[in-house]
């Protein structure tokens, strides 16, 4: 038997999730009209110029997140586009921002059963999301649809330095589910890049998910090579991550270039 038909007969330690498309049905959302909703609280003179600054530096981030796997951060967005979180209208604002986001958050009717099936059989739940909210805020919307009892570990990114496919990302995630051998993982997703390229380069078993309609300019890049040059900033997000989580800093695992092994992203 080969070291890798060893490795599959493993059993399964724990299952970890995306979010977005994966434990949420996907929908195609008008950023600029949610970020409209955060502007007319914020700037109601200025309200059009902000929500176009705000969607603009999203993209931005999302787009720095594409192509360098770097991660970020909603105050991030905030300060790009000229708003201070620490203003006192900035709470109101936000709230207003949540509110036209929550219809496109609900938690997948399957998800509670399916959640509630893996605990019964021993198995760890996991979630690693790209995402520049808070953990706050995703932990609110989990807790809204009676699931967040049910997550034993959750990575999100705006709390490291990247984001997925980086191995950085999905090593994050391992430790949070306290798995040490990544074959003894799965990660189920919807997108090929960022989630079934990136967990399966780490070791972990994929599942992909194929039910979001993903536009091209999200796709990621196939396989190009995933970028992991270690800089001394994010490595600091990192440890302080990890100090969070009561994680040992010595598991941290080192950037390794990586090779698109036969997956093409549609
Ligand atoms: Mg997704």
């Amino acid at each position: 038997m080969t070291e890798r038909s060893l490795a599959s007969e493993l059993p399964i330690e724990a299952v970890v999730f995306d979010w977005g498309g994966t434990l949420t049905p996907w929908h195609t959302v008008d950023t600029l009209a949610i970020w409209m909703a955060y502007a007319v609280v914020y700037d109601p003179d200025g309200a059009q110029a902000l929500a176009t600054r705000l969607r603009d530096a999203e993209e931005t981030a999302w787009a720095a997140g594409r192509d360098q796997h770097v991660a970020a951060t909603l105050d991030g967005v905030l300060r790009a586009a000229g708003v201070d979180p620490d203003q006192a209208r900035h709470e109101a604002a936000l709230a207003a921002y949540e509110l036209a986001w929550e219809p496109h958050t609900w938690t997948d009717p399957h998800t509670l059963p399916l959640l509630l099936a893996l605990r019964e059989r021993g198995l760890r739940v996991g979630v690693l999301s790209n995402t520049i909210w808070s953990r706050d805020y995703h932990e609110r919307v989990f807790a809204r649809d009676g699931v967040l009892d049910y997550i034993d570990g959750a990575v999100y990114s705006s709390e490291i330095a990247y984001v997925k496919p980086h191995p950085e990302a999905f090593t994050a995630a391992l430790e949070a589910v306290g798995v040490r051998d990544p074959t003894r993982a799965v990660f189920v997703g919807d997108r090929l890049f960022d989630d079934v390229y990136g967990a399966g380069s780490v070791g972990m078993r994929t599942v992909f998910v194929p039910h979001s309609s993903i536009p091209d300019h999200q796709r990621g890049h196939g396989c190009r090579r995933a970028r992991t040059r270690r800089r001394p900033h994010r490595h600091r997000r990192m440890a302080r991550w990890r100090s969070r989580q009561g994680v040992r800093s010595d598991t941290a695992p080192r950037g390794t270039a990586q090779t698109c092994a036969g997956v093409v992203p549609g």
